[in-house]
């Protein structure tokens, strides 16, 4: 039986990591938390009944407390409760499935409880990659990735030998904008931007998809992940997002993933630790696909992939402004305070205005975080 602890169980991840447990007998939930919704999270305790529960809000734990009194399982609340869910005893592997770098410290504390990470939160490792990959080769922990990107890559590296990798492929459908120059994009809407083409998301991540951050943020977690350089990774625009990413060897073979934009799979294989298991669903139709194509980045257009670029460059704190003034004007985005193009702008402001601190420790990156969405709050 391997036991799992999910932080951000109430999210798009989260739910169907809930979906693949319930359909495997050998895979046991053991802790569950979430940011504030209680209600779903309830509806989760009594179906999945974990030991531990914690939520975000402290407010809303005392809340969850009552409501679930005649169940087994125990209610904390707070960075304090997200941390004693991290390293809890029972578990064998944590799921971070929750959105920001809210999920670096219980990440960083998972490891030292010896648990593997299947790692969504890819915000921890674009700016603590530093600190989680030589503290999981410390612990001996896997990180796992639950990113289909990454995933894809981890599938074509299965058995191979890393040293005769030459450069990583990592696929982009393009986003909903793909092929609009920037006079399109001064007036798109929130609605436009929130329809994905091929995948359903949450809304953060699905925004960072039309703006091509999330590909920078991508590029930045296979840095860390693989230990490749920069200058070894390469994005493709495939817009049917079949294949999901690709690894070339020194050979020249290429060995690429494919098949249905279906996250459970990615996640499946985490939880698995890299083993294959029946998944149902939808299979791929080659036939009726006709063709796949492929085409580069518009990274004029698209500023996302790009300004990431040089944030990772830069390295240290940089990619913590990067990361912090996106998800900032995101959030501005979303409540239409802003339009779609000032999210370019405001991050390249908060990068222009950094001064960067080469290994910044978790408190450091928690403080910068702060700092930046101070000064955007205060202008805009
Ligand atoms: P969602 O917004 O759908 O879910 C976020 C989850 O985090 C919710 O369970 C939310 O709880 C929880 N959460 C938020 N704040 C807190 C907090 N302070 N304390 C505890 N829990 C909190 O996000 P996604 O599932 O889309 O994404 C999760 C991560 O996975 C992100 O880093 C994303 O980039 C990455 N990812 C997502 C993919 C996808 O297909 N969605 C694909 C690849 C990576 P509540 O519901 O209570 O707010």
């Amino acid at each position: 039986m391997k036991k799992i602890a999910v932080l951000g169980s109430t999210g798009s991840i989260g739910t169907q990591t809930l979906d693949i447990v319930s359909k495997n007998q050998d895979l046991q939930v053991v802790g569950l938390a979430a940011g504030s919704n209680i209600k779903m999270l309830e509806e989760q305790i009594r179906i999945f009944q974990p030991r531990l529960a914690a939520v975000g809000d402290e407010e809303k734990a005392k809340e969850l407390k009552e409501r679930v009194k005649d169940t087994k399982c125990r209610v904390t609340g707070g960075m304090e409760g997200l941390l004693e869910l991290a390293a809890m005893e029972e578990s064998d592997i944590l799921v971070t499935a929750i959105v920001g770098m809210i999920g670096i410290r219980p990440t960083i504390e998972g490891i030292k409880a010896g648990k593997d990470i299947a790692l969504a939160n890819k915000e921890t490792l674009v700016t603590a990659g530093h600190i989680i990959m030589p503290l999981a080769k410390e612990y001996g922990v896997r990180i796992l990735p639950v990113d289909s990107e990454h995933s894809a890559i981890f599938q074509s590296l299965n058995g191979e030998n890393p040293d005769t990798v030459s450069k990583l492929l990592i696929t982009a459908s393009g986003g909903p904008f793909r092929g609009k120059k920037t006079e399109d994009l001064q007036n798109i809407r929130v609605e436009d931007a929130l329809k994905h083409p091929n995948w359903a998301m949450g809304q953060k991540i699905t925004i960072d998809s039309a703006t091509l951050v999330n590909k920078g943020l991508e590029v930045m977690e296979a840095k860390w992940l693989f230990g490749v350089d920069l200058d070894r990774i390469q994005v493709v625009v495939q817009p049917q997002s079949v294949i999901h990413s690709m690894v070339e060897f020194t050979d020249g073979s290429i060995i690429a993933q494919l098949g249905t934009p279906d996250m459970r799979l990615p996640i499946q294989y985490a939880l698995y630790g890299g083993e294959r298991k029946f998944l149902g669903g939808e299979r791929l139709d080659f036939a009726k696909l006709g063709s796949i194509t492929f085409e580069e980045p518009d990274m004029e257009t698209f500023k996302g992939l790009p300004l990431a670029m040089d944030a990772s460059r830069a390295g240290g704190s940089m990619p913590t402004v990067f990361n912090a003034a996106n998800e900032k004007a995101v959030a501005l985005f979303l409540q239409r305070k802003i339009g779609f193009l000032d999210i370019y702008r405001i991050i390249e402001e908060a990068m222009g205005e950094h001064e960067v601190i080469a290994d910044p420790a978790a408190e450091d990156i928690l403080q910068i975080e702060q700092e930046v969405y101070n000064r955007i709050e205060s202008r805009w």
